[in-house]
């Protein structure tokens, strides 16, 4: 009989394993979003921060020993959670902003009266560096506490050059601190700053002549993202930002087609974008050429849930047309939500994805979004050890029972850093 070999990490007698597997090289689309590569009963062996094995218990425990075990039975396992889109790195709240949204005040006549963005960006540039770490160290906690190991993170609430270099360094230190991961993006044009709001296109020559070079330099950012709406970054503003980020290796995002059928959905795929996000207003032909491109339907259902518009994105179109669809949380200070379980919930409720769906969304589709289908997003042998222990015994209580935590335990790069609910210091 060969020897057993010794781990770090067993979790076992898991209920229901869900694996997210076969789709690292690209992302999963229609009927495949409803495979969960579920394994009843399963355990996974994990070593140096690695998953050595996903399989049933009784043959990973034939062949392995750990120092720590972990008893998941009656309980369902998860990839960590990805949120593919969100403006984490900001200083400030905007509460009294809700009235207003009540009263029936838009997005764009709370920005035009000098509040939304544009108040935000006062705190921002206000608050130090060191500052602005604490307080998004709090957020990141909230953020895995609730089951997200990695996140993407936008600048953009700086809208200086200092400002945005400042916020992408938070993005980096914090990245580098844990327990999250951060994937930084660079979104300069997120707004018009109230410096240029007669001169868009002089603030435009300025992001994509002086900025991006910079941010590129310092290898500050993965993405380069643009807030592409009427009356804000319009189509060929947006392309030029984009083109100048990609000829410096920054991969295009985009916010695209939120409030208003502005042709965000084409750009995406004519610049190559590896994703486009929100998708409200997206033509089916602007949808049809993403397909073709291989651009990743980024929706974020708490957006027009906060904008307290009655429109959400087509995500039914989006799959049976196979536009491979990812979620994201769209956090920022007038969305501020930092539990991807809720998520979870408002795919369902709002965009009639199914459970399944949804899970595919937030870890395998949402790893592709930020470019690391390879490394993390499923539970398979050599990705990073990501991984979600739920109190729950299937995997349709996710967006079924809302509201509650139901997050036990998280591992994050091998090491159980959420235990019964709690953060382990
Ligand atoms: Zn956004």
């Amino acid at each position: 009989m060969l020897a057993k070999t010794n781990v770090d990490l067993i979790i076992e007698h898991s209920k229901q394993l869900v694996t997210a597997r076969g789709h690292s090289d690209a992302p999963a689309i229609g009927l495949e979003m409803e495979d969960l590569g579920r394994i009843d009963d399963g355990a996974i062996a994990v070593n140096d921060g690695k998953i050595l094995a996903v399989e049933r218990t009784s043959e990973v425990l034939a062949n392995y020993s750990a120092m720590k075990t972990i008893d998941a039975s009656g309980r369902i396992v998860t990839p960590g959670f990805i949120d593919a889109h969100t403006h984490l790195v900001f200083a400030g709240s905007r509460e009294t902003e809700l009235e207003l949204k009540i009263k029936g005040a838009g997005y764009l006549e709370i920005l035009q009266s000098g509040g939304g963005i544009l108040r935000t960006v006062r705190d921002t540039r206000a608050a130090s560096k060191e500052q602005l770490l604490q307080i998004c160290k709090k957020r990141c906690m909230n953020l895995i506490t609730h089951g997200a190991t990695t996140v993407e993170a936008k600048s953009g609430y700086g809208l200086t050059l200092e400002d945005e270099i400042k916020s992408l360094e938070v993005v980096r230190q914090l990245s580098a601190e844990g327990p999250v991961t951060l994937v930084s993006t660079f979104l300069g044009a997120h707004a018009i700053p109230p410096e240029y709001q007669t001169r868009v296109s002089e603030y435009v020559e300025q992001v994509c002549e002086e900025w991006i070079p910079e941010i590129a330099k310092r290898k500050l950012a993965v993405f380069c993202d643009v807030f592409c709406e009427k009356g804000v970054f319009e189509i060929e503003d947006s392309r030029r930002i984009l083109e100048a980020g990609k000829r410096l290796g920054l991969i295009p995002k985009i916010h695209a087609d939120e409030l208003f059928p502005l042709g965000g959905a084409e750009l995406a795929a004519q610049v190559g974008a590896v994703s486009a996000d929100h998708l409200l207003f997206a033509s089916h032909s602007g949808l049809l050429q993403m397909k073709e491109a291989g651009v990743i339907a980024v929706l974020l259902p708490a957006a027009p849930l906060t904008l307290m518009l009655d429109k959400y994105a087509d995500a039914r179109r989006m799959i049976a047309d196979g536009v491979p669809v990812a979620l994201g949380s769209d956090l920022s200070p007038s969305c501020w939500l930092e539990n991807h379980q809720l998520i979870i919930a408002l795919a369902c409720y709002k965009l009639r994805m199914t459970p399944a769906e949804a899970i595919m969304a937030s870890t395998i589709n949402a790893a592709h979004a930020i470019r690391r289908g390879h490394e993390i997003g499923s539970i398979e042998v050599g990705k990073k050890a990501d991984i979600l222990i739920l109190d729950a015994d299937d995997y349709r209580f996710l967006g079924y029972r809302f509201g509650r935590n139901v997050i036990d335990s998280v591992v994050k790069n091998g090491h159980v850093v959420v235990e019964d609910g709690r953060f382990n210091a």
